[in-house]
């Protein structure tokens, strides 16, 4: 069993932003930052999924996601993190020191203990289940309208799905796109009505009704869709040349439940403008804790706070 001052769980931009401040503030952080199961999970979380990012400060021209996440790991272990490659298995957060346990969560005593944990597990958007997901993500296919809808300008794209999240996707794409088809599954909207009002007075968006997506087509980007009518069966092909899949995000908080308090969606509640749990000394940051803006740069920052109010903590724990 190894103990720490400061444990970070996950390894995307907030988890390593908090190491390389927990870092520099002599805390020796371990980081324990995933482990690979397949292309679309793996360790510093979901930049990795992603190609060009152009909105991360201090790179004017740009940066791939994945060199991002590889420079911001170095940057964190030059100052003393130290980072395992395991998926965290079970955490007992009910007494100090803290329990964590990688690999059989059976065992009895757990393989790391800590002063300090700061939780940043991130969350992953939904997918449709296809396997061209994974071969086109990055590659006209996106999660993610802010970050990579300057890609499609005067390009004819989709949207899939029927809430809140499709449609204000939908709606921002369209600063863009010359079209974006929002492809739903029914013939009734999930967003709310003040939403749905938006989308159907704008000229650039077009509802293709009970629709699901058979595949994506394309093999190194995205060239179009096959869908079907749910009603009639018909099978066709949209010629798009990008894609949106916007039909939810989950947080990666299975292994929180029971010990650390959760909004209805899952997500972790932390304090007003702080990365504070329920738990004191444990803190939480980047997408686990933020369904609203979801950036890397608002996750790199929300870290840099979980590791102050965790050197704080332990600070004031110590006296
Ligand atoms: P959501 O409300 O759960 O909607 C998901 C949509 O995707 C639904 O229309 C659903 O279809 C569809 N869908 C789910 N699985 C699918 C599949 N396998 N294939 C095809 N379609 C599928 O998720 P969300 O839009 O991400 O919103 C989540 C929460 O955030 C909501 O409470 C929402 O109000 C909130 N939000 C608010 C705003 C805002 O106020 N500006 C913006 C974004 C999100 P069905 O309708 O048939 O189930």
């Amino acid at each position: 069993m190894s103990h720490h001052q400061v444990i970070i769980i996950g390894s995307g931009p907030a988890g390593l932003t908090a190491a390389i401040y927990t870092a520099r503030a002599d805390l020796a952080p371990l980081v324990i930052e995933g482990e690979p199961s397949s292309d679309s999970d793996q360790p510093g979380g979901q930049l990795m999924l992603t190609t060009e990012v152009e909105n991360f400060p201090g790179f004017p021209e740009g940066v791939m996601g994945p060199q991002l996440m590889t420079d911001m790991r170095s940057q964190a272990t030059r100052f003393g993190a130290e980072i395992v490659t395991a998926k965290v298995s079970r955490v007992d957060f009910s007494e100090r020191p803290f329990s964590i346990w990688i690999g059989n969560p059976e065992m009895t005593e757990p393989t790391h203990t800590a002063d300090t944990v700061i939780v940043s597990t991130g969350a992953r958007s939904v997918m449709l289940g296809l396997e061209a997901e994974q071969r086109l993500i990055g590659h006209g296919l996106s999660t993610c309208a802010t970050c990579d809808g300057f890609f499609f300008r005067d390009q004819e794209i989709a949207v899939v799905g029927g809430g809140d999240s499709a449609l204000e996707e939908a709606g921002f794409l369209t600063k863009f796109a010359s079209k974006v088809t929002i492809v739903h599954r029914r013939d009734e909207l999930r967003a709310s009505k003040i939403m749905q009002n938006r989308a159907f007075d704008n000229p650039k968006i077009e509802f293709l009704w009970n629709t699901i997506v058979d595949d994506i087509l394309g093999e190194s980007k995205v060239e179009g869709l096959a869908v079907r009518d749910t009603l009639t069966g018909e099978a066709r092909t949209l010629a798009v040349t990008g894609v949106f899949i916007a039909i939810g995000h989950r947080p990666n908080t299975d292994l929180f439940a029971d010990q650390l308090d959760m909004d209805e969606a899952g997500y972790l509640v932390t304090g007003a403008d702080r990365s504070t749990t329920n738990i004191e000394g444990v803190f939480a940051c980047g997408d686990v804790q933020d369904h609203t803006y979801r950036q890397a740069i608002t996750a790199a920052a929300s870290g840099c706070m979980a590791a102050i109010d965790a050197e704080r903590w332990l600070e004031s724990s110590s006296d």
